[in-house]
């Protein structure tokens, strides 16, 4: 991905003084994101309402890049958000796309494997689920989704992927806010998380990412 200087955020975090390479998402949530109270971060503009469907390509592009050699057979998000960028990165390895409903409905019949998600944004409780004929024993599993906050989702998706027996390859998020602790807690559980950008914190006047090797 190319690669731009690192906005330095003087008002919270830590006081970045050196100019150092940060990459292309990261300058575009600096241009586009909106910091919402409650830790909320909205980037409507190409991710969550209007899909910048170029950027998006690249991001798919590079979930592939981290996960090549990892026997991915298949990938699974949630309903809706997780979808757009999960089928980027599947078309770029080729493997099909599952996405867990946020509630049984007529159109998920037979049998289900279900789980709990607590959502960030609206604090309700979700059962989700997903037919048993598209999680298999044996499969391969990449997670994707948009964002991770506290982790609920990552665990209940994961919690279907294990009821059907198959494995957990790892998690591939577009943004992770790493003031929130799901994915240092999922990492210190062993758990593979690649996340194109981390977000570790943010205020209205600025955005402070972490420095990653990937
Ligand atoms: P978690 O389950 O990790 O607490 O939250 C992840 C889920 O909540 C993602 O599927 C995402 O849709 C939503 N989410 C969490 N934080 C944000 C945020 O700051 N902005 C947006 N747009 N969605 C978020």
């Amino acid at each position: 991905m190319t690669i731009f200087e690192r906005y330095a955020c003087t008002s919270c975090c830590f006081s970045v003084s050196e100019v150092v390479p940060i990459k292309a998402l990261e300058e575009k949530i600096l241009k586009e994101g909106k910091v919402l109270a409650g830790g909320v971060l909205k980037v409507g503009s190409f991710l969550n309402q209007q899909i910048d469907t170029a950027f998006l390509k690249e991001m798919g592009a590079e979930i592939a890049r981290l996960y090549r050699d990892s026997g991915v057979n298949k990938i699974l998000t949630i309903e809706a958000s997780g979808i757009a960028i999960a089928v980027a990165a599947a078309y770029e390895m080729n493997v099909p796309v599952v996405f867990a409903k946020k509630n049984k409905s007529s159109n998920v019949s037979g049998d289900i494997y279900s789980s709990k998600v607590e959502s960030f944004t609206h604090r309700t409780v979700n059962s989700i689920v997903v037919s048993k004929e598209f999680i298999s024993k044996g499969d391969r599993i990449l997670i994707v989704d948009d964002f991770l906050a506290n982790g609920n989702a990552l665990l209940g998706l994961s919690e279907l992927i294990t009821q059907a027996g198959a494995t957990v390859v790892g998690a591939a998020i577009a943004i992770e806010k790493g003031f929130q602790k799901g994915g240092d807690e999922l990492r210190a559980k062993g758990m593979r998380i690649e996340s194109l950008a981390i977000v570790d914190c943010m205020t209205e006047s600025g955005i402070e990412f972490r420095l990653q090797n990937n």
